[in-house]
């Protein structure tokens, strides 16, 4: 508990910070751009600065992506909350998941077949998928398997009197696992903090699993993580089944409308 309500303290401490400077730091990185572009334009590529000139171009550029990151992780998005398959939507989204990881890495989906649905963001979905794909990738040197499942399961109070933190009920399993370079333990207990990164400079920003934190716990939800050095690693993410009527919204309603409710 301890080391969560420092995790909820940091994370909020870093929204501020974010907010407050990445808005600035955009702004000007967006000047600098501006001008070194334009002095290469000037000086042409026999000029003995163009070289130079490239080089803080590519700097500049890696500069905003990572503040356009933290923009991102910072903004307190407005969700809009969906009863929905989350097979369905994992479905949505595995084509850009499969270009996201690269062509030497399958990618494999093992949908469970009777589902139960979860409340949540479907763009919450994307964004945890995205996340993990990117880390599966980062961590799969050559060729490698990444595999995406879900299931059905319950907590019951002897498991959740093991696990600090869950609480027993019924859950919707999101599982992905690679057989990439896995973890060390000191690694392994780090993960979630924000800017955590063993990867190098302006190849990691750190926010990617601090994210994926935020927006589980956010949907009162849970994660395990399995991970062996070598062999490569599981997260598995647990959402809280909702039950009760799937919104209007949901496609499988609109299809199928149930007469004289
Ligand atoms: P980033 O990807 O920018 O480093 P993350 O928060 O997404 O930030 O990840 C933090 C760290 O956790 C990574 O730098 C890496 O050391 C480790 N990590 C995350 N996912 C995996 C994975 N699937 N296999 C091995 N290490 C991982």
């Amino acid at each position: 508990l301890q080391s969560q309500l420092i995790q909820a303290q940091k994370m909020e401490s870093v929204g501020r910070l974010a907010g407050g400077v990445a808005h600035d730091f955009n702004n000007m990185l967006g000047v600098i751009l501006g001008h070194t572009e334009m002095m290469k334009e000037q000086a042409g590529q026999a000029h003995p600065f163009f070289e130079g000139l490239v080089e803080i171009e590519k700097a500049a550029t890696r500069s905003a992506d990572l503040t356009r990151q933290l923009l991102a992780f910072a903004r307190k998005q407005t969700i809009s909350p969906k009863v929905l398959d989350l097979n369905e939507t994992i479905e949505n989204i595995l084509t850009m998941l499969r270009r996201l990881i690269g062509e030497d890495i399958d990618l494999e989906w093992h949908p469970h077949e009777k589902l139960w649905m979860v409340n949540i963001d479907p763009s919450q979905i994307d964004q945890i998928l995205a996340n993990l794909c990117v880390n599966a990738r980062d961590a799969i040197s050559d060729t490698g398997k990444v595999t995406i499942e879900t299931g059905t399961v319950v907590f019951d109070e002897d498991y959740c009197s093991h696990h600090r933190g869950f609480i027993p009920g019924e859950y919707v399993l999101m599982a992905l696992s690679d057989n990439g370079c896995g973890m060390q333990q000191e690694t392994l207990t780090r993960i979630f903090e924000p800017f955590f990164t063993t990867k190098g400079l302006g190849k990691g920003t750190g926010l990617g699993l601090a994210t994926v934190y935020g927006i589980v716990k956010q949907n009162e939800g849970f994660i395990n993580v399995y991970s062996e050095p070598g062999e490569g690693t599981i997260f598995k993410i647990y959402l809280p089944r909702h039950i009760g009527k799937p919104s209007i919204k949901d496609s499988r309603v609109i299809e199928s409308p149930e007469k004289g409710n």
